[in-house]
């Protein structure tokens, strides 16, 4: 490459295109000359081995993304560590004949060679395609779509929410199907790795049944960056993973197992002092960065990530995305589930933290659209566990119930300004839960639906309804349907109905799981709550 060429290339890490930015595409300061850049590279195996992915859509753009690593498992994920050009390009169309911008960013070794683009200047509510070029590899073509203008006319918006995803537990055929959805976006809720160890071959007991792991995670529990690393390599391998990530912009958020699992704030499940938990958590969430395709305003600083936030679609729908770990009190009753208690209902606890609540709330206030999604990762429903054969009435730590004080603050605000067009999608529970969510105690009437979607896979194949733990809940008249099999929540949104359908797999364990609709309910407009469809 002659110094010439050389000079293009790295101007040519500003995007080009017809009146497109591509924002900060390339860091400020990649754009200036860097004495140990890889333009030239040749791999013995392609590099693209991650696939490639979207998300953050916004009316004038969204963020691509990719990760270059021959060797996924391989350290470094077989990578030489210098910084590496490669080439992007996004097209109107899927065969890429029209091109609507293209350059080039840097994968740098700091951040595992991942690539994150962020689009702007692209046109409002339409579909584009991406791809990526390196040493004369090229990527699969993901799919994309802008999101329409803030306010503008917007009649149907369909969405899928799921995670919780254990490799060990099942095939991803979820995402093969969703992959296969005509959706405008999925919610991605958390648990999209696991932190646990490779738990063997054995036979051993889940849910009081013998479950043989179909495939093995690889090494020991999770703790230093490059272990992160190495479990989301192993992770977006799955070709059904990557094809729902090609097919559709995502938002992703995190949950307890992209760390620890029941982690809060400051604080793991095991009691390790906080200033030595804070290195786990920094790595995890760099590593949570790497691999996701997030905006830069979510580039993890000082050990801590913006996560949540807020997507606007047309005058249908708002959506506030929450983070309900990095922001939370220390779990209530030492972390167990227990009967309601001092602990669960102290007004000093909270879920959200002062600031992300106030902007919540600000967000519901304000906010004009049709429907307001509350998209976040556990479930607000207060379900009161009766255990067959009597014991004492217990209630999850780690849900909102954990947090009755700040429960009752969102559920007060919803009351108070007379909102009756709220929805939350939630996750976390490993089954599906639809129902309505009420103030403590259930007195007065629903003030929002709830559709927590059911695993991707954990928990492997479920009992269906033969289920000791549904009978537990049965008593609770707020949960509408319940049901433990592995899949996924469609949302299809109209202007008046809210419609959820519980998707259910027969299956994980083999590849070939049957789809279909467990059950199908409606949110109407300005009647809170759940009815059948
Ligand atoms: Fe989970
Ligand atoms: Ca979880």
């Amino acid at each position: 490459m002659t110094e010439f060429d050389r000079r293009r290339l790295l101007a040519g890490l500003l995007a080009t295109g017809a009146g497109v930015l591509a924002g900060p595409a390339a860091f400020a300061q990649d754009a200036a000359e860097r004495r140990n850049l890889l333009d030239t590279m040749t791999f013995a195996v392609p590099p693209f081995q991650l696939g490639v992915a979207a998300g953050d859509p916004a009316a004038d753009g969204f963020v691509i993304w990719t990760r270059l690593a021959p060797e996924p498992l391989q350290p470094h994920g077989g990578m030489v560590m210098a910084p590496v050009a490669v080439q992007w390009e996004v097209a109107h169309d899927a065969a890429f004949r029209t091109v609507a911008a293209s350059g080039t960013a840097i994968a740098h070794p700091e951040l595992a060679h991942s690539v994150h683009v962020e689009l702007a200047g692209l046109q409002p509510d339409r579909p584009y395609w991406y791809r990526f070029r390196c040493g004369g590899e090229r990527s699969l073509a993901g799919r994309a779509q802008t999101l329409p203008l803030a306010g503008a006319p917007k009649d149907r918006l369909r969405f899928v929410a799921a995670g919780c995803q254990h490799y060990e537990e099942g095939h991803y055929t979820a995402w093969r199907r969703i992959a296969e959805e005509p959706i405008d976006f999925v919610y991605h809720y958390g648990d999209y790795i696991y932190e646990g160890r490779d738990t063997g071959a054995a036979t051993r007991l889940m849910n009081g049944r013998p479950f043989t792991p179909l495939r093995r995670h690889v090494g020991q529990e999770i703790y230093s960056l490059d272990d992160y690393r190495r479990r989301y390599a192993l992770y977006k391998s799955d070709p059904d993973l990557q094809a729902a990530h090609a097919a559709a912009p995502w938002f992703v958020s995190f949950d307890d197992h992209e760390i620890d699992n029941n982690w809060a704030d400051g604080l793991d499940q095991d009691g390790t002092a906080p200033e030595v938990f804070a290195f786990r958590r920094a790595a995890a969430l760099q590593a949570w960065y790497e691999h996701m395709p997030v905006r830069r305003a979510s580039m993890p600083a000082g050990g801590s990530v913006q996560m949540f936030r807020r997507a606007s679609f047309g005058d249908l729908l708002d959506a506030h995305f929450l983070d309900t770990r990095q922001y939370r009190s220390a779990l209530g009753n030492g972390g167990r589930n227990g009967p309601m208690n001092d602990d669960f209902l102290s007004p000093r606890r909270t879920m959200l933290g002062e600031r992300q609540e106030q902007w919540l709330f600000a967000g519901l206030s304000q906010g004009t659209a049709r429907w307001q999604l509350i998209a976040q990762q556990v479930m607000l429903m207060q379900l009161a566990v009766q255990p067959e054969g009597g014991g004492e009435t217990t209630y999850s730590a780690d849900q909102w119930s954990g947090y009755l004080h700040g429960r009752e603050r969102l559920l007060g605000h919803i009351a108070d300004r007379g909102l009756t067009n709220v929805v939350t999608v939630s996750g976390d529970a490993h089954r599906h839960f639809a129902g309505d969510v009420l103030r403590h105690g259930g007195e007065g009437p629903p003030l929002a639906a709830e559709f927590l979607a059911t695993s991707v896979t954990s928990g492997s194949d479920g009992v269906g309804l033969d289920d000791a733990y549904h009978r537990s809940v049965a008593g609770n008249d707020c949960l509408k349907a319940i049901i433990d099999r592995r899949g996924y929540v469609l949302c299809d949104v109209g202007r008046d109905v809210f419609r959820g359908e519980l998707k259910v797999l027969d299956q994980v364990m083999r590849p070939d799981g049957q789809l279909s609709t467990f059950a199908t309910l409606v949110a109407e407009r300005g009647r809170p709550g759940l009815q059948p469809a």
